[in-house]
């Protein structure tokens, strides 16, 4: 079972490198997802900025057509100044005046007040096209650089996928199934040293007789009766982990 266990211990090590790639690549995976989510998110920020700004835009254009009507009834206003013929066309006139006066200052004000209404608006639709901007390019930026990688990790997982059915050849199926199933259970990790008599996958102390058994060389796999991982010995004293 030595051998057995050297076998299992070397596959476990190329399924942990296999591992690895695939989390890799389903990390690069979620980051493009999660930017892309984002992005979406952006987009929608800046679209529901638009109705306002139209609404905006509409706004100053009527208040634009009053005020040039207001400019007009001024105009008219002061060309009736030279034509007024006594007290009472001067009285009506200058209240005339006044009252158009009033309302010239009002539609400018309203209008000035809108304008900038429109500029603080049109910035904050600025800033937006400008997050999006940068976000699309992020999303690129990793789309690209998981297709640089891509077929290198293809390639990689193939080679390491091969080497482990080559190993898988020299144990039984029964013995990988049991291996298969404890990785399943124990987060990858089914094949473990026991270092100072205690499981290197629970850390807990072994039993002193399957401790015995194990530097023996059972016949039997070795199972740590904590974890349930298979167990084997180091055969060079390792050196201490800190
Ligand atoms: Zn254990």
């Amino acid at each position: 079972m030595q051998n057995t266990v050297k076998v299992l211990e070397q596959i476990q090590r190329v399924d942990l490198e296999i591992t690895s790639v695939e989390e890799e690549e389903k990390g690069r995976f979620r980051r493009i997802e999660d930017a892309n989510e984002l992005l979406i998110r952006l987009e929608e920020d800046k679209v529901r900025l638009l109705p306002d700004i139209d609404a905006l835009k509409a706004q100053i254009r009527d208040v634009e057509a009053k005020l040039a009507e207001t400019k007009e009834r001024a105009a008219r206003n002061e060309k009736r100044s030279s034509e007024v013929k006594n007290d009472k066309e001067i009285k009506a006139l200058t209240k005339e005046t006044n009252e158009a006066r009033k309302a010239l200052k009002h539609n400018e004000d309203e209008l000035g007040a809108l304008n900038a209404r429109l500029n603080a608006e049109a910035d904050k639709l600025k800033a937006k096209e400008t997050e999006v901007a940068g976000k699309t390019a992020e999303v690129e930026d990793l789309k690209k650089e998981l297709l640089d990688k891509k077929a290198d990790w293809d390639a990689l997982v193939i080679d390491k996928k091969k080497l482990r059915d080559g190993l898988a050849a020299a144990v039984s199926p029964d013995i990988l199934k049991k291996y298969e199933t404890i990785r399943a259970k124990r987060g990858g990790r089914a094949v473990v040293p026991v270092r100072k008599e205690a499981c290197q996958g629970c850390f807990i102390h072994i039993p002193p007789q399957a401790y015995i058994e194990l530097k023996k060389g059972s016949a039997e796999l070795i199972m740590c009766p904590h974890c349930h991982r298979i167990l084997y010995v180091e055969s060079e004293a390792p050196p201490e982990t800190v």
